[in-house]
């Protein structure tokens, strides 16, 4: 759920005193090398380099609105989100969005099978010309970064950093109860942080916003609670590896944004 909301585009803020993120990095290479790097899949076939960026954090920390507008800014950026990827699914009922929608409606984790299978198909439609794939969403579980590492491997693309936004239950409940969407173009809103131009009507399609039904307050809960059971046991995991960062998610978005920047 992404907004459309035009700000200023401000200087990261990394090399400042107190802007950065608390990271944990392994190397200073720098964005071009990586670029540069070029790398042989399974097939043979030699492709540019790709990072792949993790974002985690609760139901509302702000995942899809920050990964939507990185891509803004840089267009060898591709963002994905798996809530997405299934709302879709539901929506045209495929298989895949038959057998997820009671998961979805309960505020559940769909199989991780089910869930893997729609983002490898994604990743191997989206490396042209990509330099990082930003994954919002997916993994939610151990067993699922296990997947993606695998994937990661077939298709040339290495996991660079999985950032944390840090963001307390209140806020998140505040969010979600204020987010409305676009069901025309996929636009995300809040009704007083990000508030469109014309109340509940969409500045980019003019489509009437829509709250996601999975919004309510008992299922924001269970989803919570999933996030906190299933979903922390990575950030063990990713720390292990090295490739952790935690970044504040609260406070005008823009500096969340910056945040991220600097930290991936
Ligand atoms: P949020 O982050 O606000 O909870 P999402 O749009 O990411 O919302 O996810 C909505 C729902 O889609 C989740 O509650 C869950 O049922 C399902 N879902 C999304 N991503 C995954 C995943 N990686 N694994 C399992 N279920 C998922
Ligand atoms: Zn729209």
């Amino acid at each position: 759920m992404y907004s459309q909301e035009k700000t200023p585009m401000k200087k990261p803020v990394c090399q400042e005193r107190g802007g950065n993120a608390r990271t944990e990095r392994k190397s200073a290479a720098t964005a071009k090398d990586f670029a540069l790097r070029r790398v042989r899949g399974p097939d043979k076939v030699t492709r540019p380099y790709m990072k792949i960026v993790v974002l985690l954090g609760g139901p509302g920390s702000g995942k899809g609105t920050i990964a939507t507008r990185l891509v803004a800014a840089d267009r060898t950026f591709r963002h994905v989100s798996s809530g997405d990827l299934l709302r879709e699914a539901v929506r045209l009922q495929t298989d895949a969005g038959r057998e997820a929608d009671g998961y979805m409606k309960r505020g559940e984790l769909v199989p991780d099978e089910l869930v893997a299978a729609m983002i490898r198909e994604w990743m191997g439609r989206s490396g042209e010309g990509a330099s990082t794939l930003l994954l919002d969403g997916f993994p939610r579980t151990v067993r699922q970064a296990e997947i993606l590492d695998e994937t990661a491997a077939g298709c040339g693309a290495e996991l660079s950093a999985a950032v944390l936004l840090e963001v307390d239950d209140a806020t998140l409940f505040d969010r979600i109860a204020g987010r409305r969407g676009c069901p025309g173009c996929g636009a995300g809103y809040h009704v007083t942080n990000i508030p469109p131009k014309r109340e509940g009507v969409c500045d980019v399609c003019g489509s009437a916003l829509v709250t996601r039904k999975d919004d309510s307050f008992e299922t924001v809960r269970n989803r919570l609670e999933v996030y906190r059971n299933q979903t922390l046991p990575l950030i063990d995991f990713y720390r292990a590896r090295g490739v952790l960062r935690r970044v504040a998610g609260t406070g005008p978005i823009e500096g969340s944004v910056d945040r991220v920047r600097c930290a991936i």
